[in-house]
């Protein structure tokens, strides 16, 4: 059995305390309305929460992924859509923790690290998603500056964030193409960067996803992560290992939070004279739901503990995040059904749970690609001599 040490203890209880208080009571109305949480985000700044991952020396926490996958599922378990400002935020911090150089490191980090700095993974494009190597953000070398020419698609935290790490290639023509693709840390504020529109999505409103435009935006080659073209491929690949993590935490939150919604209206609603619980067709499906959320903690966080380890984990992660995202989509339907009736309408909160889980299937990697890293990763395991 998996079991937290005394300080994680603490910070679950914690965030759990400010979940109750500050988050359940107006996430469903804030969802509704898409707003922004600004009261929420702010709070969580101050808890030092954006510097998750960032290590002390820098002004973070220097929490292992163990902890912040709890501290994600108890955020998501109020609202989903709260973990996605602190999300890619620590993403990018681990790829510049990792990857940077030291000079990367002391410019953006302590920002980062305080929530000054609110940082987003600009990867994605109209046309690549999944097929990361087709994305055609060009950056071209031009004297101390590189010039990025090309757009983005789906970009959290575009709207509200200032720094990104940005994919671009610095080599078109490269063979594999994978190995043309550079990483670069991007501020908003110079000519060139326009924010497109704030997509309007089914679930996981209130904070925004956003188009980015770059037209000859320049970047100073020393904000080139690492300060070597072709390795940006790695880089981010490596930071999504730890994205998934994350996505697959959020889905323990939301599963949690409809299994306790369902497990709570099964007992109140009557049918022929008996509280719905008592009747076995809905006791299987609080069985299965239970037995699913359990399984799934255990998956992830002996991934996340097997990446706080320094040890190979992209099996172990990709089934983690399958599992995990799979059964916060099945546990959201099953509590909608539970409901009957009511879960359709807005005035309960197993509407907003079934709009928010398939983003889970898909964000950080598709489930599709994770059923493809885990069989490729298992037949490596047992490969006949
Ligand atoms: C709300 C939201 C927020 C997001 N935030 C960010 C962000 O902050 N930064 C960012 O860079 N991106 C972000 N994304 C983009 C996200 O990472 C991509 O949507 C995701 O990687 C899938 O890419 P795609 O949408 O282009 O789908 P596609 O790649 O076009 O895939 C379409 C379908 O084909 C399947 N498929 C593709 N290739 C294969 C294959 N080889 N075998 C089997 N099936 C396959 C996919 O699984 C999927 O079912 C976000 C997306 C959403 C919806």
């Amino acid at each position: 059995m998996f079991k937290p040490d005394k300080v994680q203890q603490q910070i679950v209880s914690g965030i759990r305390e400010f979940v109750e208080r500050k988050v359940i009571p107006v996430a469903s109305l804030l969802e509704h309305e898409d707003e922004y949480p600004r009261e929420i985000i702010e709070e969580m700044k101050e808890f030092g929460l954006f510097g998750c991952n960032v290590p002390e020396e820098y002004g973070g926490l220097g929490l292992s992924y163990t902890t912040f996958a709890m501290i994600v599922e108890e955020l998501s378990r109020g609202w989903m859509s709260i973990v996605g400002p602190i999300g890619t935020h620590s993403v990018i911090c681990d790829i510049i923790n990792r990857f940077g150089t030291d000079e990367q490191k002391r410019e953006f980090l302590p920002g980062l690290a305080n929530g000054e700095r609110r940082g987003g993974l600009a990867l994605s494009e109209a046309d690549a998603g999944t097929d990361v190597q087709r994305i055609s953000t060009i950056a071209t070398r031009k004297g101390d500056d590189y010039v990025i020419n090309g757009s983005k698609m789906w970009i959290t935290n575009g709207r509200y964030g200032n720094t990104f790490v940005l994919a671009a290639k610095t080599d078109a023509k490269a063979d594999p193409p994978y190995k043309g693709i550079s990483a670069f840390i991007i501020e908003k504020g110079g000519a060139g960067f326009k924010v497109g529109r704030d997509i309007d999505k089914l679930g996981y409103r209130g904070v925004e996803t956003c188009e980015l435009f770059f037209d000859n935006f320049p970047v100073p080659a020393k904000n080139l992560i690492g300060r070597s073209e072709g390795e940006g491929f790695k880089q981010i690949m490596t930071g999504l290992e730890s994205e998934r993590i994350n996505v697959a935490a959020r889905g323990i939150g939301l599963a949690q939070a409809a299994f306790e919604d369902a497990i709570h209206y099964s007992q109140l609603r009557y049918t022929f004279d008996k509280p719905i619980c008592e009747h076995q067709t809905i006791q299987n499906m609080l069985a299965e739901m239970g037995t699913k959320i359990e399984a799934a903690r255990l998956l992830v966080y002996s991934a996340a503990d097997k990446k706080d380890r320094g040890e190979r984990c992209d099996l172990e992660v990709g089934m983690a995040k399958l599992f995990a995202t799979e059964t916060a989509q099945e546990v959201a339907l099953q509590a909608l059904r539970i409901h009957g009736g009511a879960g359709y309408s807005k005035d309960h909160r197993v509407e907003r749970y079934y709009r928010d889980a398939p983003l889970l299937v898909i964000g950080g990697g598709t489930n599709e690609l994770q059923r493809l890293i885990i069989a490729r990763g298992l037949i490596a395991k047992h490969r006949v001599k």
